[in-house]
């Protein structure tokens, strides 16, 4: 199957396999898991942080980093397209007794800085305390700028708010940007990174801050049960995600370029070039068009779309030039 549901799919490579089979572990409860320790170190330095945590997903790295910022009866500002807010499951709320405040995000994925400043809530019995800024990059595929977050971080500093990165996709928006993954994270208190969306691990995602953060997130994670014991067969690959897959990011941004294109030109889509930054093309599908039938058909050839009005078509290393080429004969066969 040619598989554009999500970069969720990709499965590990094969020297992502074969560092798995040789992975020296210990139990990292105790701390005594050496490949653990050896990526955790590593993605502190590489991203600009004093420690890292390895967590089972990004949710969890999300939900450490707000329960790890914020206490009962403490709230953070975020989008109210935020992955953290809304696919979640509401996590900070169950179980870190911590309000959400959401915002509007503008049309580039962004929260004006007029409308986070005005939902920073006085020191007031009435209201709960706003203490932290969660941002997201990439967010729908698009890029926030580095001035913007620049401007953010002076925001959240001014206000004695910290500052969260959900960086689920920040390696693909720096890619984009020929820039480093550390000349975005630098703006932030905390960041999350997910190693098993187009950068192919199988499991596990990255959490960044200082000491005490990160010492109280090591708590929370082992609280949520989260504690993983020779978590090292998957630390294996998740330092390959960060050495040999963080590049090739370029070639997903490629194909989602070629692909909107190819899309745009067909009369049953719309598609805004100008929002495919990275690896998402989002095509929005004619008003009265039966996308069920579309989606099944599409299906019974081999590929996998996720039904819905707009269409999200998320590249990845399993989807190839040609596969995407097979993919546009595809849809004019069905569309004739
Ligand atoms: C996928 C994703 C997450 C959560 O990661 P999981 O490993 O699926 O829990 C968090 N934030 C963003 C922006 C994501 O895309």
């Amino acid at each position: 199957m040619i598989d554009f549901r999500s970069d969720t799919v990709t499965a590990p490579t094969k020297a992502m396999r074969a560092a798995m089979a040789n992975a020296e572990v210990g139990d990292d409860v105790y701390g005594d898991d050496p490949t653990v320790n050896a990526l955790e170190a590593m993605s502190a330095e590489r991203f600009g942080f004093d420690n890292a945590l390895f967590t089972s997903s990004g949710t969890q790295a999300n939900l450490l980093a707000l329960m790890s910022h914020c206490e009962r009866g403490d709230e953070y500002l975020c989008g109210q397209q935020a992955h953290n807010y809304k696919f979640e499951g509401g996590g900070a709320a169950v179980l870190g007794s911590i309000q959400p405040q959401p915002l509007i995000n503008q049309a580039d994925g962004s929260l004006l800085l007029a409308d986070i400043a005005a939902a920073i809530k006085p020191d007031d019995v009435h209201f709960a305390r706003t203490r932290l800024l969660s941002l997201e990059n990439t967010i729908g595929g698009k890029i926030l700028p580095q001035s913007y977050l620049a401007s953010a971080q002076a925001l959240a500093f001014e206000h004695g708010l910290k500052i969260h990165l959900d960086g689920a996709r920040v390696a693909n928006a720096a890619v984009a940007q020929n820039i480093e993954i550390s000349d975005i994270t630098q703006y932030f208190d905390s960041v999350s990174i997910c190693l098993s969306k187009g950068l192919c691990a199988p499991v596990g995602s990255i959490l960044l801050g200082d000491p005490l953060f990160i010492k109280k997130a090591r708590r929370w994670r082992k609280m949520l049960g989260g504690g993983m014991r020779q978590a090292g067969i998957l630390a294996a690959a998740a330092q390959l995600a960060i050495t040999e897959q963080v590049e090739r990011l370029a070639e997903d941004h490629d194909n989602a370029a070629y692909l909107a294109r190819e899309l745009a030109q067909l009369d049953v889509f719309e598609v805004d070039l100008s929002l495919v930054q990275t690896n998402m093309v989002f095509a929005k599908v004619r008003e009265n068009y039966d996308v069920k039938a579309m989606v099944n058909q599409l299906r019974e050839k081999g590929i996998l779309v996720t039904e819905n009005t707009t269409l999200r078509l998320v590249l990845h290393s399993d989807i190839s030039r040609k596969d995407i080429q097979y993919f546009i004969t595809s849809l004019k066969s069905i569309l004739k």
